[in-house]
């Protein structure tokens, strides 16, 4: 009987070492080796010594296993950021934004294509969800920047398409691949996740063993009248049950939660909204991430003005909040944040939920 073909790219380098052995009976010590020069080279070394007398071994192991990744379906730049889009072997697009940096880039990666969670400012959450990434599909996303277009980076963000809780287990499996010493080897404290308050989905974060990524939470609203509005997850989830999760991963891990808060004109940018957000954050440990709304195809918010945004937070900063201002870096191509998912994805999703049971409210 023919087995069917595992994904390379949804391993560590034990697992595929073993999944190697327990189908050919042979080969533990050689799969490592393969897994190592792979992730880490994008090619096998026929000529390691390792496998003088295995070359048959390699063959049979290249028969057996999935070594195809997503196509580079497309690339865009504005300045030093890309955005690239992957096509999938369900003709789905995954997006993905290189952000270089001085001191090593920063990639955004994708969880789901689509999301369900509905959040009103962003370009994906109108698109509902499609379907769960695999974890080799996400582990792809890094390893094509990496080895086919040549990124240098040093931090991965969870923060592209999709709710990284609401695909947990995918999510803190490619975590484990990309950070797998004798693979990718990425740094756990070099990896983000970010969350749109998924409570539950904190709660089982929190419970992890063993290091594990820094965490981002959007408040984006200081009252959960304002938030219910604009994060319908927060009529499941509100800020109070938010808070008592956010405290127990303070508590639990002693690590920052570094919360996002999406400025928009003449809804959430008042003095007043930047006293009720500090008021809201005693007591946990965070840093805030003020980001200015970026523009998107149907716009129903715009950004305040630049005084606006740096008013507010030197009101936070006063509060004494570690406070940043992320720039807009993408705009133009539709790479910024909130602003991924674009006008064929949407089609293509409508087209596909006409003709399926697809859940896409995950208040349902
Ligand atoms: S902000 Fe995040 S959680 Fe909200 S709709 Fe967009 S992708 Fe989903």
């Amino acid at each position: 009987m023919t087995l069917p073909k595992i994904s390379f790219f949804s391993h560590t380098e034990n697992s595929f070492a073993e999944m190697v052995s327990q189908r050919l009976g042979r080969g533990l010590q050689h799969a490592g080796r393969i897994y190592s020069q792979l992730m880490r080279n994008n090619a096998i070394d026929r000529n390691d010594p390792l496998f003088k007398n295995s070359q048959r071994l390699i063959d049979e192991i290249e028969e057996q296993i999935d070594f195809t990744l997503p196509t580079l379906s497309s690339q865009r730049e504005e300045g030093e950021t890309g955005k690239f889009l992957l096509c999938t072997h369900d003709k789905l697009f995954i997006e993905s934004v290189r952000i270089p940096m001085q001191a090593g880039g920063t990639l955004c990666v994708s969880s789901q294509v689509g999301c369900r969670l509905g959040c009103t400012f962003c370009e994906t959450g109108r698109m509902g969800l499609l379907r769960n990434l695999t974890p080799a599909e996400i582990v792809a996303q890094v390893y094509i920047a990496k080895h086919h277009l040549g990124f240098n980076m040093r931090n991965i963000v969870f923060m592209g398409m999709g709710e990284p809780f609401d695909n947990y287990d995918s999510v803190m499996q490619a975590v484990r691949i990309l950070t797998d010493p004798r693979g990718l080897a990425f740094g756990k404290r070099h990896l983000t996740i970010s969350t749109s308050g998924l409570a539950e989905g904190i709660v089982r974060f929190t419970e992890e063993t063993g290091e594990t990524p820094n965490l981002a939470v959007s408040i984006t609203a200081p009252d959960d009248e304002l938030r219910n509005r604009l994060m319908p997850i927060n009529r499941k989830h509100n800020l109070k049950e938010l808070y008592d999760v956010m405290l127990a991963y303070n508590q639990k891990t002693g690590r920052e939660i570094l919360v996002a808060y999406v400025l928009l004109q003449n809804v959430n940018d008042t003095r007043d909204h930047a006293e009720r957000l500090a008021t809201y954050l005693i007591g946990l440990s965070v840093k805030i991430n003020v980001i200015p709304y970026n523009q998107q195809t149907r716009d129903r918010f715009s950004a305040p003005d630049s005084e606006v945004i740096d008013a507010f937070v030197e009101r936070l900063r006063a509060r004494g909040y570690c406070t940043m201002r992320r720039g807009t870096k993408g705009q133009q191509i539709m790479a910024a944040c909130g602003q991924l998912g674009n006008l064929e994805l949407k089609r293509m999703h409508s087209a596909i939920n006409q003709s399926s049971n697809l859940s896409t409210d995950i208040l349902q």
